[in-house]
């Protein structure tokens, strides 16, 4: 229990995400204790609605196995049978159909399981909060009261998650704690279907099969964003890879030409990395790409653009920054690369700690070379060039 990697976070973030979870606790508990035994129609319901959902969900892990996806995000299909549950069912048949994602967070092997519990107890939170806007004991069918309903369990929900992930780590871009548009729409389509599927529920349980096909539409639709993301990301690292990075730093600085803002452009290369690889073994040298990587994303402002460029080659879009202060930056990128220790496993399987990884950094200003992207790599990779010839672990402004 010691170990668990809860107690990593940061305090704010530890002390929200308890409540959240011991709230949800209390509230599944009080469900429990205070909803009547199902009558034979509830438990038909239940039947219908869960026989659905869980048909999907395991025909779609199957397929998604098949297909060799590692990540998955499955809140898509469990907001929608959670969403018909909320319709069609007594609360503490609800209670039951919350299984279904815990047990699919225990199912499935995740580094952050607490994540996935906090996740699990604020939809909780959500689905009774929802519950109890259409009506303890008797859910309304009426449509506003639907409208409404589906409006407090979205925003209840990102608003739950994105407090604690904002608490986590308030760096975090905004996509990371609100999502991206297309989350949005994944939610508004997850909602309108499991209502449906609720209506039907209520009326012909047995019916609601027909549910099934367009809730595995939705539950391959929902791995859009995830299809996108490993698109831009560089796997090693987590960064954005080059490519996505040759985007971003090009919408950007067309916006920072417009306004006139002083931009600056660095470019980093490991010092002597082949020696790393040479000497403890090219997966201790990945351990410490990976680890420089989040140095940098958290040594760095929010709107900063940090990618991968290449090999153990870095880069980093300021969108506001005077030489003045890109320099300062650069160097204390420079000195916390220098400071960083990585635990490691060497060849021989010994543990290693790494430490003394230096880094050369060029820098190149839009003050001097423009708006234009090229230009500014060109400058900058003089810059470091310089840098490695000066004799390493140094900023150079080109
Ligand atoms: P310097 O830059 O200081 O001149 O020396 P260096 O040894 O770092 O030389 P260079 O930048 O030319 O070499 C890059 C080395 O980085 C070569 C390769 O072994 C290592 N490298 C590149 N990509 C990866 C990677 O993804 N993982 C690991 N482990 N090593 C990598
Ligand atoms: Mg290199
Ligand atoms: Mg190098």
């Amino acid at each position: 229990m010691r170990d668990w990697p809860l107690w990593t976070l940061r305090w704010p973030a530890l002390v929200y995400w308890l409540v959240v979870d011991f709230a949800a606790l209390g509230v599944v508990t009080f469900v429990i204790v205070d909803t009547p035994t199902p009558t034979p129609t509830d438990i038909g319901r239940f039947a219908a609605v869960a026989g659905t959902a869980g048909a999907v969900i395991i025909g779609s892990s199957i397929y998604s196995h098949r297909l060799g996806e590692t990540e998955r995000n499955p809140w898509a299909a469990h907001l929608c049978y959670l969403t018909a549950g909320i319709i069609a069912l007594p609360p503490n048949l609800l209670v039951l159909l919350l299984f279904g994602p815990a047990l699919h967070g225990v199912l499935t092997q995740r580094p952050e399981s607490h994540r996935w519990l906090f996740t699990l107890c604020a939809t909780a939170l959500a689905v009774f909060a929802t519950r109890f806007v259409f009506g303890w004991s008797e859910p309304s069918g009426e449509l506003p009261m639907m409208f409404l309903g589906a409006v407090v369990l979205l925003l209840l929900r990102s608003g739950l998650i994105a407090l604690g992930l904002h608490l986590r780590r308030p760096t975090a871009p905004r996509e990371e704690v609100v999502g991206e548009p297309i989350d949005v729409i994944l939610g508004i389509v997850a909602v309108s279907l499991g209502g449906l599927m609720g209506c039907v529920a209520a009326t012909m349980a047995i019916h609601t099969l027909i549910a099934g096909p367009p809730m595995a539409l939705l539950e391959r639709a929902a791995q859009l964003p995830q299809w996108r993301r490993s698109a831009q990301r560089d796997a090693k690292t987590g960064l954005s890879n080059a490519v996505h990075w040759d985007s971003q730093a090009r919408a950007e600085l067309g916006k920072g030409r417009s306004d006139n803002r002083s931009m600056a452009v660095m470019l980093m290369d490991l010092d002597h990395f082949k020696r790393v690889n040479d000497q403890v073994g090219h997966l201790a040298g990945d351990a410490a790409l990976a680890a420089i990587a989040l140095l940098l994303s958290a040594t760095t402002r929010r709107g900063d653009l940090v990618g991968r460029f290449g090999g153990e080659e870095f880069v980093v879009l300021l969108p506001e920054a005077s030489p003045e202060v890109a320099e300062a930056v650069a160097q204390r990128m420079r000195h916390a690369v220098a400071g960083l220790t990585v635990p490691t496993v060497a060849t021989d399987g010994q543990q290693h700690v790494l430490s003394g990884l230096t880094v050369s950094i060029g820098v190149a200003t839009t003050e001097r070379f423009g708006y234009e992207l090229p230009d500014l790599l060109v400058a900058a990779d003089a810059a470091l060039l310089a840098a490695k010839g000066y004799g390493r672990n140094l900023v150079e402004m080109a």
